[in-house]
């Protein structure tokens, strides 16, 4: 997205991987293996791609299926260009990025993008899509305040990540905690307060390959640096190594929401 672009969420990262377990938190344990349908729900294209996109590579390449649902289109994310042109090419940015890491299903709900709204036609659109795809986990994007110090989050996403919560929650209610359909089991986040972690050795290459399937948007952005070079440093600034974890290797930090 784009009024303010994705970028504050990589300036957070390489501070946070010189810190892992700081202040209240824990020692981040590994994510849970114990499950085989993974729902992403994120507000724009590119959301994926900016922390947990070698993640999703990792859990494709061992079987798993994961599906992207995204809120809007990211069509007025590219300076300049019409939202009616910018969202078809921002669309299929996405598909092509998804692919690259195993993911061939890909939603996009038609939501206003820089406009989202936690109402209840959103939740209604999330819940809905929970219960047709039926996830053992939902992912969502960080929905915090701030990325950091000085590092706001943008709206949409904080918007987007409460409905989520919001629809998850009310289908736990609706549905039951022991219901096997259409309640997923658990749901986190990608945050920078990170409880649990995923290992991506090997999966940081199809991560940059994913991001810089992005150019369109990425080359508007910053039009001084080459797209895979914009694509490395922020994906390799997001898969940093964090110290005690994952034996040195890259990781991908989530935080569990629900349970
Ligand atoms: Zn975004």
């Amino acid at each position: 997205m784009n009024d303010s672009p994705d970028r504050p969420e990589n300036a957070a990262q390489p501070e946070k991987a010189t810190s892992p377990a700081s202040s209240d938190h824990s020692v981040p344990e590994a994510f849970p293996t114990d499950w085989t349908r993974g729902l992403v729900l994120v507000a724009h294209p590119d959301d994926p791609e900016y922390g947990m996109s070698a993640a999703v590579a990792r859990w494709t390449a061992e079987g798993r299926s994961i599906v992207y649902v995204l809120a809007s289109s990211g069509e007025a994310g590219i300076e300049g260009m019409a939202p009616a042109i910018a969202g078809p090419i921002r669309e299929e940015e996405q598909r092509r990025s998804s692919a690259i890491v195993g993911v061939d299903e890909v939603e996009f709900l038609g939501f206003p993008d820089s406009r989202i709204v936690n109402n209840a036609e959103l939740r209604d659109a999330v819940a809905d899509a929970i219960r047709r795809h039926r996830p053992d986990v939902v992912i969502s994007l960080y929905s915090g305040e701030e990325f950091g110090p000085g590092m706001p989050n943008q709206s949409d996403h904080m918007e987007f990540g409460a409905a989520v919560g919001a629809a998850y929650d009310d289908l736990v209610a609706a549905v039951g905690v022991d219901a096997a359909e259409g309640r997923p089991q658990m749901w986190f986040e990608s945050s920078p307060e990170v409880t649990h972690y995923v290992d991506v050795k090997g999966f940081v290459e199809p991560a940059v390959d994913a991001l810089a399937e992005h150019s369109e948007y990425l080359s508007v952005l910053d039009p001084e640096t080459p797209v895979r070079d914009q694509a490395r440093a922020q994906v390799e600034a997001v898969c940093a190594s964090r110290e005690g974890l994952a034996g040195g290797n890259p990781v991908v930090g989530f935080r569990r929401m629900r349970p």
